[in-house]
């Protein structure tokens, strides 16, 4: 599934493309993802040129030149292809710029979605309205984390992929954030010590940015022909690592937490 730096690894492949240029031609070959296209979103972005990109959580954000944005959100497989040598019967939204570049929203299980708002109206997006600050923005601090945390018996795992409290946050980077911040991923969220909210945001930000340049480095591959926006491998200290040795002498383990699988080091997680 994209996560967040895929998506932000995604945003700035496709910048290169889309970035001061006109939509020549858009089409959409069905009518829905996991909801139905905007009804007027060829008619509105035909000949619009595309002023910037951006990303709010896992969301992208294509901004053109008529007061409007498309978001776009990958699901559980989307990714964008890069000038296909033919098209596919996933490539579900098709984009052909001034340049003659042809990028195709690509969604084999059609979880994603795009929807067409006034770029002034953005905030009140619903997906948008209740989202924590961003990870890598100004907004997530060791005071943030402590306001929110304040009182909560929750397990602070939980509430790190609480999007109301930080935005974008998937299973992956909290296992690998936590176990950086050396913190348990049971412990009751308002019994985590200053000092160590502090170290986690540290950690949240460094596991999001090395994953970004790891994917910035797939980049490079995105203009040939068979290039792919959308996935990459990394390298987990623990995710996915049950069993196998810590640096600290301990060893990987695994447990479910609202459903979803958390791995961690009980040796030099507190
Ligand atoms: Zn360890």
């Amino acid at each position: 599934m994209p996560e967040l730096p895929e998506v932000e690894t995604t945003v700035r492949g496709l910048t290169r493309f889309l970035e001061g240029e006109r939509i020549a031609r858009i089409a959409v070959n069905r009518a829905d993802l996991r909801r139905a296209f905007p009804p007027g979103l060829v008619q509105a972005l035909t000949g619009a040129t595309v002023i910037g990109l951006g990303r709010r959580a896992k969301y992208g954000l294509i901004h053109v030149n008529r007061g409007q944005t498309m978001i776009f959100h990958l699901g559980m497989s989307g990714r964008w292809r890069i000038d296909p040598e033919a098209l596919g019967k996933h490539d579900h939204l098709v984009i052909e710029t001034g340049a003659g570049h042809v990028l195709a929203l690509n969604d084999a299980r059609r979880f994603g979605s795009v929807d067409l708002v006034d770029t002034d109206q953005l905030d009140g997006f619903p997906a948008f309205m209740a989202l924590g600050p961003e990870p890598l923005g100004p907004g997530l601090t060791a005071k943030h984390f402590a306001n929110a945390f304040e009182n909560r018996i929750a397990a602070i795992k939980l509430l790190l992929l609480d999007q109301r409290i930080v935005a974008g946050l998937g299973n992956i980077y909290v296992c690998e954030a936590l176990y950086r911040a050396r913190i348990r991923p049971d412990k009751p969220a308002g019994q985590v010590a200053t000092a160590a909210l502090g170290r986690l945001v540290i950690a949240i930000r460094a596991v999001l940015e090395e994953a970004i340049a790891a994917g910035g480095s797939t980049i490079r591959d995105y203009a040939q022909p068979s290039g792919e926006l959308g996935y990459f491998a990394n390298a987990w200290k623990v995710y996915g690592r049950e069993g196998e040795p810590c640096e600290c002498g301990g060893k990987v383990a695994r447990f479910v937490q609202g459903g979803r699988s958390t791995f961690w080091c009980p040796k030099c997680q507190k």
